[in-house]
């Protein structure tokens, strides 16, 4: 089987010379070159980047992972008390009533090893796999959106992760045992002028004279376990590094402690959901940080927050998909039992098909996610940020259609609150709290938008790294006309493999009939994937940067493939597995539901590709933003805070 290797030969390294950033505003270039300087360039073509270039390896994805019984049981011993934790203390209703978790929750959590899941036993944690973690994010997604978020915020995102990635022997030793131990932890990027944009960071660290620490000063906001949090990664610029004699921002991240002096939580935050969310504003005055609590190195800050996120984000999903899960008991459940027109509502075509996409993209979504997961335990510098960005963006945005439906399919019962539900003697479903609970979910860890724009700039790169130079203006012309001459050789050999027939290269030889044709249609799905990508760029050039709803379809497709062929993985697997005939022929009735129904998404996201409003739509939001189109808003009751 070919393969083509990213980067291809010839290319140049380095990744911030591939994007003409001179004609860009100064606010534009200075966050896309911060971006592109944090950018780890692929080290490895994975099945998601294979699947853009029409490269669809299905070795990488076939036979579907399966843990060994030993992982397993271990984790089970785990799993299992967690389980029984969540049942039987953790009051979900109630600490979304109060806003608190309570204290002896909290020390039970840390008592069975909660707090260090993935953290090695030679430091206090259990030593779990990415999949094991998975596992545990399924149950606390079914259970209490609060207790999930305090727990991954902790270990996705907070000290441990980035000390497991990147940390000295000496600050391992140091904090792991402390939050292993249930020392909550937080992670601090965001600001008020910083978002999906850290270019904007204000909070600065300034070396002492010497050299032997740095002074802290600034703002967090929305600090995920901030109040409650004994240490703290903590994103500040460091002075400029000089490159071609100018000065280009450093970001740097600093572990810090929050009883030292100087460190003050201003405020609580509240929400409309995860009303127990222990998050704040948290300030930083004057605050003297040892160099040796240096993360990974000074002005690699963003890289660490970035790879961070990178397998922080597959807990989302994993949350997900315990949250689907819980909806689909529910709404079958109601579906059942609840008569009206003379039949169960579930009987009905517009309740039951509401039910059968949950199904279908509930199992789908765990197959995503747990084919992500097990490539991380596979191979720990494994490259799973594409997988891990199409997992969080394809789940977060199903997993709130999968409550949003179950809210519908609940009616009235839906909409209220599990306590009122109560009182009047009904049962306490809470999927009004669901709804809250998961809104946040397309936001943060990356939202949507910026996910799109994150796997699309991926999706470009084997393109960008042959063709960005012939068309950047500011390398030497002769540098220029040798990448010209090396692009023309690489879109010999690759552009006419684009209409090969996908079995010359993948020699799959799948017996059962539903995976092996949805496989062969995502294979060709594929390419063709890779030619429309291609005469995109032919046809914009630079200026496909701009077209975000062209690129979000191409994303959206890739996503869609990516979930087909993990069902048609899943469902291959289930039949090794699975003795029983009747049972085997459901799950593949799912799946090929699942792939039909995706098949029809892609479909519609390849029509939009040439028929949209894309362009007259984006007029039409200049208008209204510059006030044109006044008068729509007009007749309604202002409050002084709408225009402020
Ligand atoms: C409950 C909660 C918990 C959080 N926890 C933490 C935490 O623990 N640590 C932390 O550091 N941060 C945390 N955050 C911050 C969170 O990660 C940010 O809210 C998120 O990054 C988005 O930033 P923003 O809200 O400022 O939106 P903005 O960046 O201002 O974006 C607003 C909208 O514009 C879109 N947008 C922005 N740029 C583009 C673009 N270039 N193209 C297209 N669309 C764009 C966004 O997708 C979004 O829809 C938390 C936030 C909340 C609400």
């Amino acid at each position: 089987m070919n393969e083509t290797k990213h980067p291809p030969a010839g290319a140049p390294e380095r990744p911030e010379t591939l994007i003409d950033t001179s004609k860009m505003s100064a606010g534009r270039r200075a966050a896309m070159e911060l971006t592109e300087a944090a950018r780890v360039s692929a080290h490895e073509a994975t099945f998601v980047s294979g699947l853009f270039m029409g490269e669809f390896d299905l070795r990488k994805v076939f036979p579907f992972p399966v843990q060994t019984a030993g992982d397993r049981e271990h984790a089970d011993v785990f799993l299992n008390r967690l389980e029984t934790w969540l049942r039987e203390k953790v009051d979900a209703d109630e600490i979304d009533r109060t806003g608190e978790i309570p204290q002896p929750v909290i020390d039970g959590l840390a008592k069975i090893g909660a707090f260090g899941i993935k953290i090695p036993a030679e430091y206090g944690g259990l030593g779990l796999s990415q999949t094991d973690y998975c596992r545990a994010a399924m149950l606390l997604g079914s259970w209490c959106g609060n207790t999930t978020a305090l727990l991954s915020a902790h270990q996705s995102i907070g000290v441990s992760q980035p000390l497991i990635l990147f940390g000295t022997d000496a600050q391992k030793k140091k904090y792991l045992p402390r939050v292993a131990r249930g020392e909550i932890s937080a992670f601090a990027l965001t600001e008020a002028l910083v978002g999906s944009d850290p270019s904007a960071m204000t909070t600065s660290a300034v070396p002492l004279p010497g050299g032997d620490g740095f002074i802290l000063n600034g703002e967090k906001l929305w600090c995920t376990n901030g109040t409650k949090a004994g240490v703290i990664v903590v994103m500040a610029k460091t002075p400029p590094r000089i490159v071609n004699g100018k000065p280009k921002d450093q970001i740097t991240a600093f572990i810090v402690e929050t009883n030292w002096p100087g460190v003050e939580v201003i405020r609580r935050c509240h929400f409309m959901g995860l009303r127990a969310l222990y998050n704040g504003v948290i300030r930083f005055e004057n605050v003297r940080v040892p160099r040796e609590n240096i993360l990974f190195a000074e002005g690699k800050g963003l890289r660490v927050a970035l790879t961070t996120l990178d397998t922080g984000r597959l807990t989302l999903p994993a949350a997900c998909v315990g949250l689907s899960k819980r909806c689909l008991e529910i709404s079958r459940d109601w579906a059942n039992r609840r008569q009206q027109w003379g039949a169960p509502i579930g009987k009905h075509a517009a309740v039951a098909d509401k039910i059968a996409s949950m199904a279908a993209n509930t199992m789908a979504m765990e197959a995503m996610t747990l084919l992500a997961a097990s490539r991380v335990d596979r191979d720990k510098d494994a490259d799973v940020r594409l997988e891990a960005a199409l997992c969080k963006l394809w789940a977060t945005e199903n997993a709130w259609q999968i409550v949003n439906d179950t809210m519908q399919i609940r009616g009235g019962r839906g909409y209220e609150t599990a306590a009122s539900l109560k009182a009047r003697g009904e049962d306490p479903v809470p999927v009004e709290r669901f709804l809250r609970d998961s809104r946040i979910n397309t936001i943060f860890e990356g939202s949507s938008e910026i996910m799109r724009l994150f796997v699309a700039r991926e999706m470009l790169d084997p393109h960008l790294k042959v063709a960005a130079p012939v068309l950047n203006s500011q390398l030497p012309g002769l540098r220029r006309l040798r990448a010209a001459l090396n692009a023309l050789g690489f879109y010999c050999r690759w552009y006419p493999r684009q209409y090969f027939p996908a079995e010359w290269f993948t020699g799959w030889n799948l017996k059962s009939p539903v995976p092996a044709g949805h496989l062969r249609y995502a294979a060709r799905t594929s390419r063709k994937l890779a030619r429309t990508i291609f005469y995109a760029l032919l046809r914009h050039g630079p200026k496909l940067e701009h077209e975000q709803l062209l690129l979000g379809r191409f994303v959206d497709i890739g996503a869609e493939l990516f979930a087909v062929t993990a069902a048609c993985s899943r469902a291959k697997q289930f039949i090794r597995e699975n003795k029983n005939p009747e049972e085997c022929a459901h799950f593949l009735a799912l799946v090929d539901y699942f792939c039909r129904a995706a098949r029809g998404r892609i479909q519609q996201k390849y029509h939009g590709i040439h028929h949209n409003d894309d362009h007259s739509g984006y007029d039409c939001a200049r208008k209204i933003m510059a006030g044109q189109l006044d008068h729509l808003t007009a007749g309604i009751v202002r409050s002084p805070s709408d225009n402020a």
